[in-house]
């Protein structure tokens, strides 16, 4: 449970710098980013080892809805409304989750798609230093996804903290 306070921490300082408001659907302010991706990763691994805990998985579920994935956001909430007694406000939560997701940009790269993305970049990456900008990422993009989808992905990525080559294989892949 300390572990899991410890996180919470993280993910509430990492709220606090978003400047997202409550049920704003602005991209996370850069300097939130760093926080939100340690809270998220520590949640991940800890829902693993504690897939009973509701708190968890509410607190995970803020995590992935900071980063705008209303996806994951939707499962986690619903992984803890299986796991806690039925109330309005996780209802309406749901609800809005669903709505907003609608609206944003998801990553919606396949897991399969990720980890090709991923061994791309590791390898040029090995070969030559990043210069600090997507060029890398969007000839992968440019070879493996549709034409018409690619700005939405380029967008999804910065919002996960994915602004250079590096910057995508360490925050958004990893
Ligand atoms: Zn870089």
């Amino acid at each position: 449970m300390e572990k899991l306070e410890a996180l919470k921490e993280t993910l509430i300082e990492g709220q606090k710098l978003s400047m997202q408001g409550s049920w704003d659907r602005r991209a996370p302010a850069k300097k939130a980013v760093p926080f939100l991706l340690e809270a998220r990763r520590g949640l991940k691994d800890y829902v693993v080892e504690n897939e009973t805990i509701p708190l968890a998985w509410r607190l995970l579920s803020q995590a992935e809805e900071c980063l705008l994935n209303y996806n994951n956001a939707i499962y986690c909430l619903e992984r803890a409304m299986e796991l806690d007694k039925k109330n309005q406000k996780d209802l309406k939560r749901l609800f809005l989750l669903k709505d907003y997701g609608g609206m944003w940009n998801e990553l919606n790269l396949s897991p399969e798609q990720l980890e090709s993305l991923g061994i791309f970049l590791d390898e040029k990456l090995n070969a030559d230093d990043c210069d600090h900008s997507l060029k890398l990422t969007k000839s992968w993009l440019e070879d493996n996804i549709p034409k018409s989808k690619l700005s939405k992905i380029v967008k999804a990525l910065k919002n996960q903290g994915g602004f250079c080559d590096c910057e995508v294989l360490s925050n958004v892949v990893d």
